[in-house]
């Protein structure tokens, strides 16, 4: 099985990029974002514990957010491969995933991390918010809060997979398919 974690701060480009990736190479796409947003809409009770969270640009705490992608990789079945997209987010969260992979006799072939400055960041997300219909897009201060969350609890993440020398990072900045042709050059070295 090919099992990519997506990396990278809110805005990278992680959930365009898995589009391209989950065409290209077959894989099912997992984001815990959109598992989050599914939910508000639906108005689940965990879409309501997690709208709180989401509006602040926090986190959404830990054993929320293992069982509910743990409920998710069970439901699928002869899987060629999986994207992980916004998770793991946390260390605990990175833990989690090995071991539930373990479980179904696979593992992360790699962490593939989309760079690209807090600026340019800040530039996409205010632009994404005219049509995302995103509230946590809309609001600078919660934009900011994000990235600070992310550089504060997810960047951690980045040391985890480094120290099994599972990570690979690429520029995030150039046009969709400039990034998504970096990121299959990636792929295809890996075995
Ligand atoms: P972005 O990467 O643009 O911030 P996402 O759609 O990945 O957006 O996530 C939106 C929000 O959902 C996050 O700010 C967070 O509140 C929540 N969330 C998503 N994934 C996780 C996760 N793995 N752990 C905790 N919270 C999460």
């Amino acid at each position: 099985m090919l099992n990519i974690v997506l990396f990278g701060p809110p805005g990278a480009g992680k959930g365009t990029q898995s589009q391209h990736l989950v065409d290209t190479y077959n894989l099912i796409h997992l984001s815990t974002g959109d598992i989050f947003r599914r939910n508000i809409k639906e108005g689940t009770e965990l879409g309501k514990l997690a709208q709180s969270y989401m509006n602040e640009g926090k986190l959404v705490p830990d054993e929320v957010t293992i069982q509910m992608l743990k409920a998710e990789l069970l439901e699928v079945d002869d899987a060629p491969g999986f994207i992980f997209d916004g998770f793991p987010r946390t260390e605990a969260q990175a833990v989690a995933l090995d071991n539930l992979l373990k479980e179904m006799n696979t593992s992360i072939t790699a962490m593939i991390a989309l760079e690209v400055p807090e600026e340019e960041l800040k530039m996409r997300l205010a632009e994404r918010a005219k049509t995302s219909g995103r509230s946590d897009d809309a609001d600078p201060a919660v934009i900011q809060k994000r990235i600070d969350v992310y550089n504060a609890e997810t960047l951690p993440v980045k040391g985890y997979y480094e120290r099994s020398g599972k990570y690979k990072g690429i520029n995030g900045v150039g046009t969709i398919e400039d990034v998504t042709r970096r990121l299959i050059e990636v792929i295809n070295t890996l075995s």
